[in-house]
Order: C-alpha cells, then sequence, then structure tokens
C-alpha cells in the first residue's frame, strides 16, 4: 500500500508553541501577535544559521497569527519545516507517513510535548 504523504490537518497551529527563530529573521520581525516577555540564544544546530527563542507569557510562538497562521512562514527555521516529519518531533495527530494517529497516540505525544516544555521553562523565568 503506498504511503500516506504528511500533510497538517486543516487549521491546526497546535505546535507553534516554542520554536527557533532564526536570529537574522527574528531581528527584521516588526509585529509580533503576543507580547514578548524575553529571547534567549537557542543552542546552536550544526550546519544552521543562529537562532533565537522568543519567549511569551502563554508559551505560544509570537509569530503565530490570531488566525493560526506562520508570519514568517517562508522564512520559518528548519526545524518548524520539520516537525512531524522526524520520530524526534513528533506531531500529536499524525504520524510521520502522515496517518492519523489513534487517540491514546495522541494522548502520549500531548504529554510528552507538555513534559518537553515544562523542562524548557524550568530556568527560563518569563
Ligand atoms: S505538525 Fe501536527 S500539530 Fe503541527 S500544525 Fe501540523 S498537524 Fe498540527
Ligand atoms: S515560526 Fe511559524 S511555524 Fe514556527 S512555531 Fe512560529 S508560527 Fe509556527
Amino acid at each position: 500500500m503506498p504511503q500516506r504523504k504528511f500533510k497538517c490537518v486543516e487549521g491546526c497551529s497546535e505546535c507553534c508553541t516554542i520554536a527557533p527563530v532564526y536570529r537574522d529573521v527574528w531581528e527584521k520581525v516588526t509585529e509580533t501577535f503576543r507580547p514578548v516577555v524575553k529571547v534567549i540564544d537557542a543552542p546552536p544546530i550544526h550546519g544552521l544559521r543562529p537562532a533565537v527563542f522568543p519567549i511569551t507569557e502563554d508559551g505560544i510562538c509570537p509569530l503565530l497569527t490570531l488566525e493560526g497562521k506562520c508570519s514568517i512562514y517562508g522564512s520559518r527555521h528548519e526545524v518548524c519545516k520539520k516537525f512531524g516529519l522526524t520520530k524526534d518531533a513528533p506531531c500529536m495527530f499524525l504520524r510521520v507517513n502522515g496517518e492519523t494517529r489513534t487517540k491514546k497516540e495522541t494522548e502520549t505525544i500531548r504529554a510528552l510535548w507538555q513534559e518537553r516544555e515544562n523542562q524548557f521553562f524550568k530556568g527560563v523565568k518569563r
């Protein structure tokens, strides 16, 4: 059976939370869609340009518009582009091959991301 291609759930932006933004892109941003309380350096990723994490009070990416669209879509970080396509960054709704996850899988992955977020914010005072 042919593999389904990964295609995001229409209108979904659940993974647009803490994400790196290339520093050069961030420096040109003129509008954010929620207040940024802090900007911290992202750990370097081999082969990629330096990046930052813009931190918001509610943990949602400040570059996500109120309509749920990425305002820097063409310039977004590789991490955003590849989200859901690797086992290290699993989408909570879709498997890597694009199949819909079971409810149980969704719950497990949601909990995993919540835990990663909690770890991230340990020591990052907002
Ligand atoms: S990768 Fe998954 S969680 Fe992120 S927008 Fe696409 S469907 Fe939603
Ligand atoms: S930069 Fe764009 S794709 Fe990445 S988390 Fe923010 S809104 Fe989502």
